[in-house]
């Protein structure tokens, strides 16, 4: 496998000033986080790196298209993400994720590791609660998914009834 080395930043010997960088993410790239909640998906990564003496400041911009499974009716489809994020990198005697947006880096470090960073970036930019959007009022979900998952919630009327947790459930299926 290309591995995730790819997605790193080298940044010893650039010159003070604004360094510009592309990534391309792809379905590869989701085979390397198990627990990830994409499988599928391309995303650009356009990273502007400013040198500065003392640290380095990188903006994120992300877009592309996301696979993810609709929470109504668990067909799987396409969504677009744009995401803009910041990091600061310092440096000291070992590395460090200091907060979400600060980065220490050990002075013999000479690149900067993106992929874990960018991986986070595509799951903040999932929307939490993810449906077919409707087309001219009417749902995009799939008709026949939803007929049968009707069917399988009317086989078991008493359960439906009795389950107050279920009835939670409908509320949220109807909404
Ligand atoms: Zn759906």
């Amino acid at each position: 496998m290309g591995g995730l080395r790819q997605y790193a930043i080298p940044f010893k010997g650039l010159k003070e000033g604004k360094h510009d960088y592309h990534f391309v993410v792809d379905n590869s790239f989701f085979e390397h986080f198990e627990s990830s909640e994409v499988k599928r998906g391309i995303v650009n990564v356009k990273v502007e790196l400013i040198k500065h003496i003392q640290f380095l400041e990188l903006q994120f911009d992300l877009y592309g298209k996301i696979t993810v499974d609709c929470d109504r009716c668990l067909e799987p489809f396409v969504i677009k993400i744009m995401h803009r994020d910041m990091l600061y990198v310092r440096f000291g005697e070992k590395t460090l994720e200091q907060s979400d947006d600060l980065l220490i880096l050990a002075d013999s470090e000479n690149e900067v590791r993106l992929d874990q960073l960018i991986y986070e970036y595509i799951h903040l930019a999932l929307p939490i609660q993810r449906i077919h959007p409707e087309l001219d009022g009417i749902s995009g979900c799939d008709p026949e998914m939803m007929e049968k998952l009707n069917a399988h919630h009317a086989d078991d009327p008493e359960n439906a009834s009795e389950d107050p947790r279920w009835e939670k459930l409908k509320g949220l299926i109807k909404k």
